[in-house]
């Protein structure tokens, strides 16, 4: 019967699949960031795939940068982001209050989700470590079985992170030009 409007099965399919993504594009242009189907795609995309090592830089100083602008700052000198080439034996990622540098250890992150969350977890503790406190924090730590989720410190930060990893994640994608889908920020 198709021969009739010369258009094989294939062909057909071919049409509706163009059609819907047409008409999905219409509808996407239409939407801001969430409302938007084809931003949810792009997003979580973007945000579960691998990264490159000059990637994994561009979105952990996106990342601080957003930090800096929306979660709050605090008298110290501003952050600096740095990548060791090796495996903590504990610990993804490392706050030292002394050289105010958020250290990521590279090998253990792999995706720009990982990345998200240890540059907001460590900005959490750049705002709340310093020389006053730093003792008090190593032995709080040390009351709780497993520290790096029950204790205060590290508990307050594993939050930050879940609550800000979307919007930081979508002002990264923003920022460095890989999406204008998203929000004006
Ligand atoms: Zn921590």
């Amino acid at each position: 019967m198709n021969h009739l409007i010369f258009l094989s099965e294939n062909d057909w399919k071919a049409f509706l699949f163009g059609l819907l993504g047409v008409l999905l594009l219409y509808y996407s242009m239409r939407k801001e960031s969430w409302q938007n189907p084809l931003f949810i795609i792009f997003f979580y995309f973007h945000l579960y795939r691998k990264v490159n090592e000059e990637e994994k830089l561009a979105f952990a100083n996106a990342t601080l940068d957003y930090c800096l602008r929306y979660i709050g700052q605090c008298k110290v000198k501003k952050p600096i982001i740095v990548f060791r080439n090796e495996k903590h034996p504990t610990a993804l990622a490392i706050y030292d209050y002394e050289s105010t540098r958020i250290v990521l250890f590279s090998p253990s992150h792999r995706t720009c989700k990982q990345i998200v969350d240890s540059v907001i977890h460590e900005y959490c503790h750049y705002l709340i470590i310093d020389k006053s406190n730093i003792a008090e924090y190593h032995r709080t730590q040390k009351q709780f079985k497993e520290p790096s989720i029950n204790g205060p410190h590290e508990y307050l930060s594993n939050e930050l992170a879940k609550k800000y990893y979307k919007d930081a994640f979508a002002f990264s994608l923003h920022k460095l030009g890989y999406c204008s889908l998203t929000r004006q920020f």
